[in-house]
């Protein structure tokens, strides 16, 4: 029998607003609007940024109409055109344009290309890595970033920005455990105890690092994880050591980057672009089993995720972009 199940469905209306609803929809419907060889039965999916501005169409991330958002999922295996994958397999889907350019994973199912799934790690439920979803995965690629250029633990200090997002959470998280010393910038000092839980050794205020400042500062660190952009990101390259790191992978204060290049030819600075949504499938795999490995249940529950149902994925989206969600919110996509 034809399976039936929930979905938030957006289109546009004459006027160009996005409309967004539940909707019930088919495999016929899967069928018809996308062109994947992998059925997934979705249990669980993520609110990100990118889908708050979907939801609520405040920015054209939706390429095409009408759309199932969801940059994010996590299920079982359904039904498999493709041998790499069979049917009860467990799987995640970051990126690749879902919930942008193809139908995403805020629905009870999913038709995928194969080439865009990962395989779950046993260690992680569909919860556990909805929880952990693009922001922690972005965090890893952030940190196997800083490895692959050289920073190891005895360098010095690494700084991370935007530290109370999911991000910059999640970098704290892995880095300290790595054995790193972690500094931690924000903006919202009164967060300094939970970041310290975390494993930051140290704070600084996100004031310090985002106005206009010298093409060279004095140097303190080794490695950076920066998720802010704009002058934080070149205030961020002007402090670091000779040598130093930096991975940068947001734009939590902007997209402009409005600096000197001295850091980089006078002090040999690396700076690292990490982009999650079209990374290798090599990448993810070990991005997703060092996750699995190094993030135990205590610290996936401490970075704290409140989990939502189907149609609370709507106005969700809404208070987010306001700024009103604090920590990450995993929705079930069945509830
Ligand atoms: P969040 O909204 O969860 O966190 C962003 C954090 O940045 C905030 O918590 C705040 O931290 C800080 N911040 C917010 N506004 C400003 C500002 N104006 N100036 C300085 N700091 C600010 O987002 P995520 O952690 O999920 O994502 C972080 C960034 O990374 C975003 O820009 C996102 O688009 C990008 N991103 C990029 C990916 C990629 O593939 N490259 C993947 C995922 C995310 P605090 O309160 O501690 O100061």
């Amino acid at each position: 029998m034809a399976s039936r199940f929930n979905a938030i469905w957006l289109e546009k209306s004459e006027t160009g607003a996005t409309l967004a609803a539940v909707r019930e929809l088919g495999d016929d419907d899967l069928q018809q609007h996308t062109d994947g060889n992998v059925v997934v039965r979705v249990e669980y999916s993520t609110l990100n940024y990118k889908d708050g501005l979907a939801i609520t169409g405040k920015s054209p991330v939706v390429r095409k109409w009408p759309m199932v958002p969801g940059i994010d999922l996590a299920g079982v295996v359904e039904s498999s055109e493709d041998p790499r994958f069979k049917r009860g397999d467990a799987v995640l889907l970051n990126g690749w344009g879902t919930g942008e350019t193809s139908w995403g994973g805020l629905a009870g199912r999913a038709r995928v290309k194969a080439e865009h799934l990962t395989a779950r790690p046993a260690a992680l439920d569909s919860r556990a890595a909805m929880a952990i979803g693009t922001a922690g995965y972005t965090a890893m690629l952030c940190a196997m970033a800083l490895e692959r250029h050289g920073v190891k633990p005895d360098d010095g200090e690494v700084l991370v920005t935007g530290a109370n997002g999911g991000v910059g959470s999640f970098a704290i998280a892995i880095l300290a455990a790595r054995g790193y010393r972690v500094v931690a910038s924000t903006g919202r000092p009164e967060e300094a105890a939970r970041l310290k839980a975390l494993g930051a050794s140290g704070i600084v205020e996100r004031a310090s690092l985002s106005e206009p400042g010298k093409p060279l500062q004095k140097e303190r660190w080794a490695g950076a994880v920066d998720s802010v952009g704009s002058h934080t990101l070149v205030n961020v390259c002007a402090q670091m050591r000779y040598g130093g790191v930096v991975a940068a992978c947001g734009l939590a204060q902007g997209m402009d980057m409005p600096g000197s290049v001295a850091p980089f030819i006078l002090r040999g600075v690396q700076l690292a672009g990490v982009d999650s949504v079209f990374a290798r499938p090599e990448l993810r795999t070990s991005a997703w089993q060092r996750l699995a490995a190094e993030l135990g249940a205590s610290t996936i529950a401490s970075i704290g995720a409140e989990t939502i149902g189907l149609a609370q994925s709507i106005e969700t989206a809404a208070a987010l972009l306001d700024g009103k969600v604090k920590g990450r919110v995993v929705v079930d996509v069945n509830a």
